[in-house]
C-alpha cells in the first residue's frame, strides 16, 4: 500500500513538472536544467536532514505524547472524528503561525530567504528550502506534536495532503482563472503562493497558509489582487544568476554581506483592505 501511495505521488509529481511546462503561468528566467539540478540538490539535502531529525527528534516526542497522553486534544473529551478533524486544523494553524514567524524572526529568516531565493516558481521550489530550515522545522514539529496531543494518524494524513499542497501551490501551472478562484476559497493556489514568492515585501509577508488558505483570511495576511504578469519572483537586490548558485544559495543564512537585502524585506506589513480577488496573468479585469 505505502509503494502504491509513492508511485502514484511520484506520477502526480512528474506529471505537474510537464504540464507546467506546457501551460506556464509565469515566463521563466532561468529555464535551463541548471536551476532544476540546483533545487533538487537542495532538496536531497532537506529531505535527508529531515529523515534524520525524525529518529532523534519528532519521532521520540511522538512516542512521548502518546505515552503521556500530554497535549490539548488529549485532554478534551472529543469523540475521535472530532479529534482528527481538530488536529488536521490545529497542525495546518500551528504551520501557518510557524512560515509567518519565519518571515518576522532575523534568525528564521535567513535560513527561509534561501527558498524565497529561487528566481523562477515552480514545482522544484517546492523542494528547495534550507537544510537548517528543516532541522528547525523538525524542533517545531515536535513541539506541534507535543502541545496538540495529535495522533500519528491524523499527523501522517496532514503531512501527505501537505505535501501535494506544497508542490501544487508552488507549481508554475496556469489554471482557468474561474477554477483558481473557486479552489482559493478552500486551499492555497499558485497565483496565491506566487505573490508571496515576489520580491516587493508587502507581497512577500502576505499569503502564509501552505495548506488551507482560510488562515491568511483569519489573520488578514491574504493578497489575491496582484497580476502574475507584474511579478517580480525572488530577493530584490539578489537576481542575477551569480547571486542564486548551489553554494552561494547554501551559504546564505551565515554571509554578512546580505544583511540589509534580508533585512528590507523581513516583516513588512500589508495593508488590509488589498485583498481583492485572484487575478488572471493576461487578464483584462478583477471581475469575479
Ligand atoms: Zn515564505
Amino acid at each position: 500500500m505505502r509503494s502504491i501511495k509513492w508511485l502514484a505521488f511520484g506520477v502526480a509529481v512528474g506529471a505537474l513538472f510537464v504540464v507546467e511546462r506546457l501551460r506556464p503561468l509565469r515566463a521563466r528566467k532561468e529555464p535551463g536544467v541548471e536551476r532544476v539540478g540546483r533545487n533538487l540538490a537542495i532538496g536531497l539535502l532537506a529531505a535527508t536532514t529531515t529523515a534524520a531529525s525524525e529518529w532523534p527528534i519528532v519521532g521520540p516526542a511522538q512516542r512521548l505524547a502518546e505515552r503521556g497522553r500530554t497535549g490539548l486534544l488529549c485532554r478534551l473529551p472529543l469523540p475521535r472524528t472530532l479529534r482528527i478533524v481538530c488536529g488536521f486544523l490545529l497542525l495546518d494553524y500551528t504551520l501557518y503561525i510557524w512560515h509567518w514567524l519565519n518571515h518576522r524572526s532575523p534568525f528564521l529568516w535567513r535560513f527561509h530567504a534561501v527558498h524565497h531565493l529561487d528566481l523562477d516558481l515552480d514545482s522544484t521550489t517546492g523542494l528547495r528550502f534550507h537544510f537548517g530550515e528543516l532541522a528547525l522545522a523538525a524542533g517545531f514539529r515536535a513541539a506541534q506534536v507535543l502541545l496538540l496531543g495529535v495522533d500519528r494518524e491524523t499527523l501522517r494524513l496532514w503531512q501527505q495532503l501537505l505535501v501535494c499542497s506544497v508542490m501544487f501551490h508552488h507549481s508554475n501551472l496556469e489554471l482557468p482563472i474561474g477554477l483558481e478562484r473557486r479552489l482559493v476559497k478552500v486551499i492555497a493556489t499558485p497565483r496565491m503562493h506566487g505573490i508571496h514568492h515576489s520580491t516587493r515585501a508587502e507581497e512577500t509577508n502576505a499569503n502564509y497558509s501552505s495548506l488551507l488558505s482560510c488562515w491568511d483570511r483569519l489573520h488578514r495576511t491574504l493578497r489575491l489582487n496582484v497580476r502574475q504578469s507584474s511579478i517580480t519572483v525572488g530577493l530584490e537586490g539578489l537576481q542575477s544568476p551569480e547571486d542564486v548558485t548551489l553554494t552561494r544559495s547554501l551559504a546564505l543564512p551565515f554571509r554578512r554581506d546580505v544583511g540589509v537585502i534580508l533585512d528590507s524585506v523581513r516583516g513588512v506589513r500589508l495593508q488590509p483592505d488589498r485583498v481583492g480577488v485572484i487575478l488572471d496573468s493576461a487578464g483584462p479585469d478583477a471581475r469575479g
